[in-house]
């Protein structure tokens, strides 16, 4: 049907289409995706008693996906306690992934399509054994621990973040505090800090599905490879932030002037 419009319209073949837009046309047609609003049915319509013990551990799920890319759907599994930083994971995915360079983002191009269809991040404020996340070899949130039709039969795959500790690690310590310092004296300090705990945030995320997909790929070079995302996505955000935070303080000055 669609190279019959192709030809139809003078163009020699699909892949022409795909190169001029930039995507398989054909595959789009044919992928199903998954649908927040089906996943969000599934969950509500589910066993009383079962939403109510739910209900009583105050368990919340937040859908997101990354700027343009149709899949992986995250499912940011929380407790209503833990919302702000839910939302936080949801804002680094969405927005800060967006801004960043595309040489960052083509990183992790090949590992996000070769990704589960459906990630649940299980949200912690600390792990016991102090690590700032892992790959769970095995789903263990419940609703999304056996098959439903909301999931399309796509796999699920498990990570767990903590949140807390990821605040206060310092991934590249003499970097990190040189810039400490530049935006202190330009007041924007907390701006900065929110920023790179959502970057910090997005590296991990990066770092355990590289784990996900590769799970004999060794830690030091999925490790570097989490780090440098982190270091140039820091680096492209501060050279921006700079640049405006200049103008700001002229600004203040013209006040006075
Ligand atoms: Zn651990
Ligand atoms: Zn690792």
């Amino acid at each position: 049907m669609l190279s019959r419009w192709a030809h139809r319209q003078g163009m020699a073949s699909d892949c022409e289409i795909s190169n001029v837009f930039g995507w398989n046309l054909t595959e789009m047609n044919t992928e199903r995706i998954l649908s927040p609003a089906a996943i969000h049915e599934y969950l509500e319509t589910r066993p009383a008693g079962i939403r109510w013990r739910e209900w009583v551990r105050r368990r919340q799920y937040l859908m997101t996906r990354f700027h343009q890319r149709s899949r992986p759907l995250l499912v940011i599994a929380h407790f209503f306690r833990d919302r702000r930083a839910a939302r936080k994971i949801a804002l680094a995915i969405e927005q800060d992934w967006n801004e960043t360079p595309k040489s960052c983002q083509d990183a992790y191009d090949e590992i996000l399509f070769r990704a589960p269809g459906l990630i649940v991040i299980q949200l912690r404020q600390r792990n016991v054994c102090k690590c700032l996340g892992h790959r769970h070899p095995a789903v263990r949130e419940a609703p999304f621990a056996e098959p439903h039709e909301a999931f399309l039969g796509t796999e699920i795959g498990e990570i767990d973040l903590a949140y807390q500790d990821i605040d206060k690690w310092h991934p590249l310590p003499l970097s990190d505090s040189a810039l400490d310092a530049k935006f202190l004296e330009g007041s924007r300090l907390e701006e900065f800090h929110e920023r790179q705990f959502r970057l910090k945030i997005l590296s991990i995320i990066l770092h355990e599905i590289n784990h996900l997909v590769s799970p004999q790929e060794d830690e030091t070079t999925v490790r570097q490879r989490s780090l440098t995302f982190y270091r140039e996505t820091m680096a492209h955000y501060a050279e921006n932030a700079i640049s405006t935070l200049s103008l700001t303080i002229d600004r203040s000055f013209s006040r006075f002037g």
